[in-house]
Formats: structure tokens, C-alpha cells, sequence
């Protein structure tokens, strides 16, 4: 009999549980992907999402016809194409790896519904988590909203699992009409994206490759490292997370893997490898948000928020943050090098998160609406969950009078200027004890080219406070 496989967002051939169970139960099985953008509205994928998708696309039908396969690629309504396509192909049923995303769990529910109606069968697995949102309950019942316990109880029930191999062969029904992966339209029409490509090896082998790296350098330090910018410090495995070219399940048992055979050291790495799973579990945490409150997206998950005073929205600050021209160090080197490469750093992202909603009051949508763009991570559950925590209007959130200070961050993460002077050019001539505030040497600042801050630092925190002040009283 044959099978359709749905890839959406795993795109690899190991560890994907609906392709092994396809594979355990036909004899046949047809790779399809369906571009449907518009039934993830209004968070279709992004301009630097769309980079990856296409690069990732492309790495998996490589992989596929390394196994006498070849990825099927079509368009439209993803309700219509399974129909038409199990039609062509006599297939009797349809396999997928579950999202958690409002508008595509919708969708899922209603082509699952509609197949099962007309006679094919659909079933849909856990290929993205370690536990789904519903797996995991409060005492009382119903969903976590506080990051600790959630992760206690998530972490009780981990042990490292052999992960599903890859294939060594998939027979594919023979089926013409594939479109071909440049028919999409997924890359841009002016070359932005060098810097992207200098970066990131999307596909299946380069998130393999980015992990072993990981493994062998960042690991040890990660509990250390991680928070500085200007080190090589985290995985940057999030993109290849995003879209499933690898699985959490994979990295734990590849750290574990690790440690065991790294004989003497076996402990050390097993407790290095520990904060980097509590990392896992926040991604994890995300998804669970998201699912069981669908509108925090658009809305504050903390509703108190909704009657804070937000500046009116402001065309020039915002461009300025965009740009990387705040005037403020640690700011702009962050957004530039989310400009330039689709990625920051995570501590930066703080920075720059709380600069916008504190320092410049503007509303947290304005930035998560940047992110989205420009991310080759952008993820709605991690980039919701990230914005209302730094906003402080979320779950678990930093409170709202914590607000970051850009100086003193960048002086204790980026203690000699590197990062900073590596994405802010302008900055190169600066002596470290400056470099985070270049406003203190009037006459260098002038020649640097470099702009005056935006706001000044100290009475915008105040006005935040104040505001934050008038939203309780
Ligand atoms: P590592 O430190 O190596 O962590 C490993 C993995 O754990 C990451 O790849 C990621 O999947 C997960 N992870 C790490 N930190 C977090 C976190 N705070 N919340 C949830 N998961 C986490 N992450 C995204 O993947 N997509 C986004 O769109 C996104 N937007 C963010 C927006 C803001 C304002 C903030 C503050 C954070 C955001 N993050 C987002 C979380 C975090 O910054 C990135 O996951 C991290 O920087 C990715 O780099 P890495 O893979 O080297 O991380």
C-alpha cells in the first residue's frame, strides 16, 4: 500500500516519527511538502524564515534522492493537494509530525477530520517535543504558567532515548507534477542574504554538524559562557530546531552519548549538559504557552498590562532601533547583527527587547513584528514567550521594573568591547572603558560618525517606572 508523508516544519529523514511509522506500514511512501503560507496567517514565515525554509527544502530532497526518493512539492489549499494527491497516488493514508501554532493546530484538525471523512486515513505524531503541551499538568490540572515547576516536572520524566534511524531506502510512488523548490519564490530577489550564507548550513547534516561543534567546544563552558555575546558560547542550534532538522530528543541523547564517551571527564560533561537542557525545556515551556493561551501573540498574557501607557507609537525611534542607529553600543551591535546574519544573541535580545519596551515605551508587538522578519529562528511560541517576558507582561515574566540598563550590561557581557566594536565599525577606536557609553567623549564621538543616544538612559527609565507606576495606581 502507500503513504503520504506531510513534511511541514521536520524537515529530516532521523528521528521523525511519521516517517518511520509510514514506512513500518506501507510499502510505499510519497515526500510531500505543501506551501500554504497564507493557513499560518497572520504569522506566514518571514523574509529570513523563507531563506531557510528554501535552503532547508533543498537539503532534504537531496537527502531523499540519496534513498531513491524525490521530494513531491506543491501549492494551494493543504486540504486539496492531500486529497488530489492521494487520489494520484492511491494512497490510503497521510502521516505528519504535529505543530502547535493557533492557526496551523486549527488547520490540522480540520484536514484530519475532512481525510478521516472520506475514507483515508490520518495519523499525526510528536516529533518537536519532549513532552506535548496537554502531557504536562499542574497539580490542580490545566497548564503551567510559572517556568520552575514546569520544567521539575518535564525534567522527572527525561531519559535519554535511542533516537529512530534514518532510512536507508524509501520507494516513492512514481508521480509527475512536482513543482520545482525555486517556483516558490522563497528567496529574495535582492541579495540581502550573503551574510546568511557566510552563517548557518541549513538541512539535516549542518544541524548534525552544528551540534557536534557545540559538543566539542561550548559544551563544557556553556553554564559560564552562554550570557556573552562576544564568545562563542550557545549551539546556535535554534533554526535548525525551528525547523525540525533536528529533534530535542536527539541533542539529549547525543549530550549523553557525549559524556559517556568522554571517559574521565563523563561528570563534568553531564552537569555542563544539564543548563543546556533546562534550555531545551524553555523551548519546550514556549510551546506549552502557546498552545493553551493561542491569542498571547496579539494579546498580553498578563491582562493588568493592558492598561499600561505605552508612548504613541514612534515612526523615528523605531527606525532607529531598527537600524541600529540608537546610539546606544550594545543595542545597535545587537541589531545589526540580527541584520546582517538572521540571528542574535539571546542576552542581547534582552537588551535590545527591554531598550524598546522601557527606554523607548514602545509596544512589544513592534519589535516581535521585527523579529519575525528578520529571524532565521523566528518562532511564534519562542518569540511570543520572549518578548512578553522581557516586556514583563508575561508568564513567569521579568518583572516590569527590572529594567535592563545597556551600559552595565555591555560592560559585563562584552567586558572589552569585542562584540560591540565587531558589528558597530564606527566604535573601533574606542578604549574598552568607553566603548559602552562613546557619549562620554564628546569630541571622539563626533569623529566616530556615530549618533548621539536617542533617549537619554536615565530619564526614560524613570518615565517607565513612572508609567508603570500609573498603570497599578
Ligand atoms: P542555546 O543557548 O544554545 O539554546 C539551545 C536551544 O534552547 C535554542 O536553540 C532554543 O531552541 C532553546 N532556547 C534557548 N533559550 C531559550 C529561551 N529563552 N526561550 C525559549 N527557548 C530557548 N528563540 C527562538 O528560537 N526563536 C525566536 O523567535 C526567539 N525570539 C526571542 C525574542 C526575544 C525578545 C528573546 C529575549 C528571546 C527569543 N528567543 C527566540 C530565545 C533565545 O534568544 C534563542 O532561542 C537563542 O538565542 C538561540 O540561540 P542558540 O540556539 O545558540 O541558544
Amino acid at each position: 500500500s502507500t503513504a503520504i508523508v506531510w513534511f511541514r516544519r521536520d524537515l529530516r529523514l532521523a528521528d521523525n516519527p511519521a516517517l518511520d511509522a509510514a514506512l513500518a506500514a506501507h510499502a510505499r511512501v510519497l515526500p510531500l511538502y505543501i506551501h500554504a503560507p497564507d493557513e499560518e496567517a497572520p504569522w506566514e514565515p518571514g523574509a529570513a524564515s523563507r531563506w531557510w525554509l528554501h535552503h532547508s527544502l533543498a537539503a532534504l530532497a537531496d537527502d531523499l534522492a540519496r534513498r531513491g526518493a524525490r521530494l513531491h512539492i506543491a501549492r494551494g489549499a493543504s486540504l486539496d493537494v492531500l486529497q488530489a494527491l492521494a487520489h494520484a497516488t492511491g494512497a490510503d493514508a497521510v502521516y505528519w509530525n504535529r505543530l502547535y501554532e493557533p492557526a496551523i493546530v486549527a488547520r490540522d484538525k480540520r484536514v484530519k477530520h475532512e481525510l478521516r471523512a472520506q475514507g483515508t486515513a490520518a495519523h499525526s505524531h510528536n516529533g518537536a517535543m519532549f513532552a506535548e503541551p496537554w502531557e504536562i499538568e499542574t497539580g490542580q490540572g490545566g497548564p503551567y504558567r510559572v517556568f520552575t515547576p514546569y520544567w521539575r516536572k518535564l525534567r522527572a520524566t527525561l531519559e535519554p532515548r535511542t533516537p529512530l534511524p534514518a532510512p536507508a531506502r524509501i520507494d516513492a510512488p512514481a508521480l509527475a507534477g512536482s513543482l520545482a523548490l525555486d517556483a516558490l519564490g522563497l528567496l529574495p530577489r535582492i541579495p540581502w542574504d550573503t551574510g546568511f550564507h557566510e552563517n548557518w548550513t541549513p538541512g539535516e547534516a549542518g544541524a548534525h554538524a552544528a551540534l557536534a561543534d557545540f559538543c566539542g567546544d561550548g559544551l563544557v563552558d556553556y553554564a559560564t559562557d552562554r550570557d556573552r555575546p562576544d564568545l562563542p558560547g550557545t549551539s546556535r542550534l535554534s533554526p535548525h530546531l525551528h525547523f525540525g532538522e533536528i529533534s530535542p530528543r536527539q541533542i539529549h541523547w547525543q549530550l549523553d552519548a557525549y559524556a559517556r564517551d568522554a571517559g574521565g571527564r563523563t561528570q563534568g560533561l553531564r552537569a555542563a549538559a544539564e543548563p543546556y537542557l533546562r534550555e531545551l525545556g524553555w523551548r519546550d515551556f514556549s510551546l506549552h504557552l502557546l498552545y493553551h493561551f493561542p491569542h498571547t501573540p496579539e494579546r498580553n498574557l498578563n491582562p493588568a498590562f493592558d492598561a499600561f501607557p505605552w508612548a504613541p507609537r514612534d515612526d523615528d525611534a523605531l527606525a532607529a532601533w531598527r537600524r541600529g542607529r540608537t546610539g546606544v553600543p550594545i543595542v545597535d551591535a545587537g541589531m545589526r547583527e540580527l541584520w546582517h546574519t538572521g540571528w542574535m544573541h539571546n542576552r542581547v535580545r534582552m537588551v535590545v527587547a527591554s531598550f524598546l519596551t522601557k527606554n523607548l515605551r514602545q509596544h512589544w508587538s513592534h519589535g516581535a513584528r521585527w523579529f519575525w522578519d528578520t529571524l532565521v529562528d523566528a518562532d511564534l511560541a519562542n518569540n511570543t514567550q520572549g518578548w512578553q517576558w522581557t516586556a514583563g507582561t508575561g508568564a513567569d515574566a521579568s518583572p516590569y521594573f527590572r529594567i535592563f540598563n545597556p551600559v552595565s550590561q555591555g560592560e559585563r557581557f562584552d567586558p572589552d568591547g569585542s562584540y560591540v566594536r565587531r558589528w558597530v565599525p564606527e566604535l573601533a577606536r574606542f578604549p574598552a572603558k568607553l566603548v559602552h557609553e562613546p557619549w562620554k567623549d564628546a569630541t571622539l564621538l563626533a569623529r566616530s560618525g556615530y549618533p548621539e543616544p536617542v533617549v537619554d538612559l536615565k530619564e526614560s527609565r524613570e518615565a517607565a517606572l513612572e508609567a508603570y507606576q500609573a498603570m497599578k495606581g
